[in-house]
């Protein structure tokens, strides 16, 4: 199928995994989301009774967490990874822990997602894994190296131990030929992060990448970075591994930079870092043997060009070095409608215990409050499925 006939506008191959009882909570869930003022309270006071032990954790699980996260373990996220499959579209197992500062959670954390490339080994459906260097390692103390400033001796044996698991997770998908991203995160902490992922793709990735970093359009700096470390790669005779996305933390980058007085590393607005973001989908094909790259994004032009180009520029749907990807429980319509035209797609599922998935629960809520009174994105076209499936109902 060419692009031509690509539509993001289908509901019914959206929502074929959805049963009817799975789109009305759906529906009801966008319908609270969409309500400024109640996302607005709702993080604080779900914090509170979770931390006073009032017993909200099934209400939890049966809400937001069933409709964004695949469980709580990777068993409980078996059927999330079939009902994907059935659509077509692959799982990208996400343990969701933030914010720790424990090394025994650091260790048990890096297990985990050592478990997730384990279980990706086993399975055609699973061709991706990801993990943050903030789950195995102190958010502090990658400040600390990204300012350059002078370790203390615990430090430093700290730090070693945290290279370690970073170094035993990209073993362990160089030994399973699974890929392994790595995401990225605050600016003050990325340089570190940045260091890391480039010495892992020098070390694992040859003619097949196993190791992938993140590139964040939304700052000024990161298309230059992209073409940089693909030039350096090469250089080694691999491939580069990118994901492209645009950024998820520009207010809290804004606030930082004003705060303590230097330039926001942030794009002056929207149209600059949607021009950087497609400039990079652009670079990627044009280099499509030496960079492997997953575009994660719900913007429908962004997808809609992707696929332009792959056409444009003869590269095959199922060309292995290009995915598109979408989180759990939004854009079900690019999803799903991108795998019906033969493209890669996967999915983030999120999985861990639902106190230590709450941060990420409240990003999600908060990205599909409404814009300016009107129906967010994702329930107008639950609406028009749930009409859909009304007139097809004898009456
Ligand atoms: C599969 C996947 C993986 C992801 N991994 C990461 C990750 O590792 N690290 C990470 O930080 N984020 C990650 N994200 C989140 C991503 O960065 C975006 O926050 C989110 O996807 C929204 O952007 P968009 O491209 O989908 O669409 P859009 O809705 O078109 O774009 C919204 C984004 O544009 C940017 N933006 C909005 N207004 C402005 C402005 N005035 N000036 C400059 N920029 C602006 C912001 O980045 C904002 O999030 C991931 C998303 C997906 C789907």
């Amino acid at each position: 199928m060419g692009t031509t006939n690509l539509s993001f506008e289908n509901t019914e191959i959206a929502f074929r995994h959805c049963s009817n009882a799975d789109l009305k909570r759906a529906y009801w869930l966008f319908r609270v989301i969409n309500v400024n003022f109640l996302v607005k309270i709702g993080p604080p006071i779900t914090n509170f009774a979770v931390k006073i032990g009032l017993p909200i954790n099934g209400l939890i699980k049966a809400t937001i967490f069933k409709h964004f996260c695949g469980g709580e373990t990777i068993r409980e996220c078996e059927s999330t990874i079939r009902a994907l499959a059935k659509g077509g579209v692959g799982t990208i197992l996400d343990y969701s822990i933030e914010g720790e500062d424990d090394e025994q959670v650091f260790d048990n954390t890096c297990e985990e997602i050592i478990r997730t490339i384990r279980r990706a080994a086993k399975d055609t459906s699973i061709q991706l894994t990801v993990f943050k260097v903030t789950g195995v390692a102190r958010f502090s103390l990658l400040e600390k190296l990204d300012a350059g400033l002078q370790l203390t001796e615990a430090e430093r044996e700290e730090w070693q131990k945290a290279q370690g698991r970073v170094l035993a997770i990209c073993e362990k998908a160089h030994a399973t030929g699974i890929p392994v991203m790595i995401d990225a995160e605050e600016s003050w902490i990325q340089k570190t992060i940045d260091q890391l992922a480039l010495a892992m793709m020098k070390r694992f990735n040859g003619d097949k990448a196993i190791v992938y970093n993140t590139y964040q359009l939304y700052r000024r700096d990161k298309l230059q970075s992209l073409m940089h470390d693909h030039q350096t790669v090469f250089q080694n005779d691999a491939i580069l591994g990118a994901k492209l996305v645009r950024g998820a933390y520009m207010e809290k980058e804004r606030r930082r930079a004003e705060e303590n007085g230097y330039p926001s590393p942030i794009q002056p607005d929207k149209q600059a870092a949607d021009r950087d973001y497609n400039a990079a989908l652009d670079y990627c094909t044009d280099h499509i043997n030496t960079i492997a790259f997953v575009a994660g994004t719900h913007n429908e032009e962004s997808c809609r060009l992707l696929a332009e180009l792959l056409d444009k520029k003869h590269i095959d749907h199922k060309n292995p070095h290009v995915f598109f990807s979408q989180l759990l429980g939004m854009s079900d319509n690019l999803s799903f409608n991108l795998a019906h035209a033969q493209y890669n797609v996967a999915k983030y599922v999120p999985y861990g215990p639902i106190k230590a998935v709450l941060p990420y629960l409240f990003r999600r809520a908060q990205e599909n409050t409404a814009i300016a009174g009107q129906m967010s994105r994702e329930l107008s076209l639950i609406v028009k499925e749930v009409k859909r499936r009304k007139g097809l109902r004898p009456q």
